[in-house]
């Protein structure tokens, strides 16, 4: 019989199965269009799926008589998988390309507050060498009493940022309704942390024709951020940038634990490009610099640093901002390290 696919699930029977039991397992592949392929040891049988394994999931096989295991061997997500696509990705965000062989640094405040702010904030970031600018218009706060955002304003102040610079933007959306307007003014949207899982807002920016960096829910296993990228895939666009921003432990000595593994870890599975937020992992400003040199040498391809020219007015993440005393020595220190990683800096953006 001409295997028509991958094998993508294997059942392993036990050493008392017989001939019937192994039939039973093969009419209920069968029986939902699959195929089986026995291959019998002197002791132990095992049986190769090959067929769709969301319709061989739904069956009953690992409660069948003298089933031992039942195990998935393909991965659930596709097109942001490895395995069909080994090269690595290199996403392009207006003109900077973030992913192999490259290191790329994204600087800017954490929310625009007011244009005085913001474009203070993106001058540190340019001085920095930084090549891709961050800012939001819309914050997702814990509380509903917290700065939310200038909303439409803080867009206008991004797209002024970015005509000062040269550089490309990147900020978050929240809704699936701002996603169009969101994306008329920044090169790349974010999707944060407590919307991983939001999935008809992955789909609409994945629509939006705009590269989408998507950062790990916080208790998020690396598997569930991987299809929560092949959402966004599905829509016709693998420009999908991975980022890791810690997730929750029991550790409350900081705010999250960046999980390094994470990088090398996901990029084993994924062809997508994965970075690191460290400013929003420790939430603290002394563990940025130490976090930000262990993300690069964990071969992480851009860093995204929160800056704020005077953290102490901060109306969002003063605690963890860097100001100019802290960047200049920090970006030279990023990019020795990336060189010994074997990356070259990002190219800039050329000037529009
Ligand atoms: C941010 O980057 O400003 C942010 C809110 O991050 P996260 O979604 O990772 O908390
Ligand atoms: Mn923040």
């Amino acid at each position: 019989m001409a295997r028509k696919g991958d094998i993508e699930m294997v059942v392993v029977m036990d050493t008392k199965a017989g001939e019937a039991d192994i039939d039973r397992v093969v009419r209920e592949v069968e029986a939902v269009g699959g195929q089986a392929f026995v291959s019998a040891g002197k002791l132990r049988t095992v049986i190769g799926l090959v067929g769709d394994t969301e319709r061989f999931m739904e069956l009953p096989l690992a409660t069948l008589p003298h089933v031992e295991q039942v195990i998935r061997v393909g991965k659930p997500y596709k097109l942001v998988a490895r395995e069909l696509h080994h090269e690595a990705s290199v996403v392009n965000v207006g003109g900077v390309g973030v992913g192999e062989g490259t290191f790329t640094i994204i600087a800017g405040p954490c929310a625009i507050e007011s244009e005085a702010q913001a474009m203070e904030a993106a001058r540190m970031a340019q001085e920095m060498g930084a090549h891709i600018l961050r800012g939001d218009a819309y914050k997702h706060r814990s509380s509903p009493y917290s700065f939310q955002g200038l909303a439409r304003r803080g867009l206008e102040i991004l797209k002024e940022m970015s005509l000062e610079t040269g550089m490309p933007t990147v900020t978050e959306v929240l809704e699936p309704a701002d996603v169009e307007l969101v994306a008329s003014y920044a090169d790349l949207l974010r999707v944060g942390t407590r919307n991983m899982q939001n999935f008809p807002l992955l789909r609409e920016c994945g629509r939006s024709g705009k590269p989408v960096m998507l950062k790990r829910g916080m208790a998020s296993t690396i598997e569930e951020w991987l299809m929560a990228a092949e959402y966004v895939a599905r829509e016709g666009s693998t420009d999908i940038i991975l980022c890791e921003r810690g997730i929750r432990t029991f550790e409350d000595a900081y705010r999250n634990t960046l999980d390094i593994s994470a990088v090398p870890a996901a990029k084993a599975l994924t062809h997508l490009p994965v970075i690191v937020d460290p400013s929003h992992s420790g939430g603290r400003k002394d563990l940025v610099a130490p976090l930000a040199r262990a993300a690069v040498a964990a071969g992480a391809d851009a860093i995204m640093i929160d800056v704020h020219p005077d953290p102490r007015t901060a109306l969002c993440d003063g605690p963890q901002a860097l100001t100019r005393d802290d960047i200049a020595e920090l970006a030279t220190e990023l990019f020795a390290i990336a060189e010994a990683v074997g990356k070259k800096p990002a190219t800039h953006a050329a000037r529009g």
